[in-house]
């Protein structure tokens, strides 16, 4: 089998704005074969970029455009490719959007791989450990403690398993930030876990420690991205002072950037992004090294259907991997974009069960989104 096309698909809302949530616009890669399976992956990042990345054409032998590397391989050696992308884009990539245009190639590529040999690709990943995994709803944090009750009853009706509260209206006073908090909790009582994501607002790590150890009482299941994931000294010293799990990584790529995290910065949680951590190839081996330094793994996501079944698929084959974020805004790129959605019964979301990443494309709604620059 042969890699004949690589096409990258620009999904838009006709009235995208730039402080809305990032369901607003997706990229997806389609990569066709010579025996007519095609596989489909996805990057949350910046649409354009991506395209550049995958379309440019060569300029020397270290900086060639990712379609170019892979037309005419055979798509079932993932590693093999992942390690030519990796190395023939080593100026211009090597991480960040560099990497995230690998992990929707590599998405791809599984799924490929998936059909072919007509398993789901969990079975590629050494098989299951769970048919569904548990989810955590994840949303902005409002500004008013009646507006953070009335979410979070709404997610103990829906039947998730916890929630968090994230950016919005955090870091701006300590004694809101504190409020808000105490808030939710009491809306939830012991029923749902709570966790919150701070965007980094907290800024300096003497102010992320007190404002911790403000939080204690409020037993958090973890503390996301107090400061930004570059600060490893910054996490090192949270880990010595603070007696809360500390969560980060969402931005990072690569087994070489969450090692550090992990390692010099002694987080408790990272949560790698399969459309941005390099792909389920790169995710796999996060894994390994995660195992080794005890630290647990609950991805990121918050976008199309198709990151919802690459992040299944992994944590389905995951020794622990027991919770997920999932996000259901009203974005039609959320709720449309597959022929058949994910499904979500009683706080667990489902693992797709048809061969590869077991979820298509709806023609139509890529038709109608699809957007041209001109
Ligand atoms: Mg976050």
């Amino acid at each position: 089998m042969k890699i004949t096309d690589v096409e990258v698909l620009y999904l838009r809302l006709p009235n995208l704005t730039i402080k809305g949530d990032g369901s607003q616009d997706a990229v997806i890669v389609r990569i066709s074969t010579d025996e007519g399976i095609v596989g489909i992956g996805e990057a949350d990042s910046s649409p354009l970029i991506i395209k550049a990345i995958i379309e440019t054409p060569p300029s020397h032998s270290a900086s060639i455009g990712l379609r170019d590397l892979l037309i005419g391989e055979d798509p079932l050696e993932i590693e093999r490719l992942w390690e030519k992308m990796y190395r023939q884009s080593i100026y211009y990539g090597r991480r960040s959007v560099g990497v995230h245009a690998m992990s929707a190639i590599d998405i791809a590529l599984w799924d490929i791989a998936g059909k072919y040999y007509g398993v789901p690709v969990y079975k590629l990943l050494g098989g299951s450990y769970r048919d569904k995994i548990p989810a955590y709803a994840s949303v902005l944090m409002p500004d008013t403690e009646y507006e953070v009750e009335k979410l979070a009853c709404g997610f103990i009706e829906q039947g998730y398993t916890g929630v968090k509260f994230g950016w919005g209206a955090f870091g701006k006073d300590e004694y809101k930030d504190v409020s808000l908090v105490a808030a939710a909790r009491r809306a939830i009582g012991d029923k749902l876990s709570l966790q919150i994501d701070i965007g980094m607002e907290w800024k300096t790590v003497s102010h992320a420690i007190k404002m911790c150890k403000r939080m204690e009482p409020f037993h958090l299941n973890w503390i996301e991205e107090p400061i930004p994931p570059d600060d490893i000294e910054g996490y090192a010293r949270l880990a010595r002072h603070v007696s809360q799990t500390i969560a980060s990584g969402e931005e990072l790529t690569t087994r070489f950037e969450y090692w550090d995290l992990m390692d010099k910065g002694q987080v408790g949680i990272i949560q790698p992004d399969v459309t941005r951590c390099g792909g389920i190839t790169e995710l796999k081996r996060i894994a390994t090294l995660a195992e080794l330094k005890s630290t647990r793994i609950v991805p990121h996501g918050f976008s199309t259907g198709i990151l919802v079944a690459a992040s299944l698929h992994f944590l389905a084959a995951l020794k622990d991997g027991d919770l997920m974020e999932f996000c259901r805004t009203g974005s039609p790129l959320n709720t449309d974009l597959l022929i058949k959605p994910i499904e979500f019964e009683h706080g667990m979301v489902v693992v797709p069960q048809s061969p590869g990443l077991g979820v298509e494309l709806n023609e139509e709604i890529v038709k109608k989104y699809g957007y041209r620059v001109s």
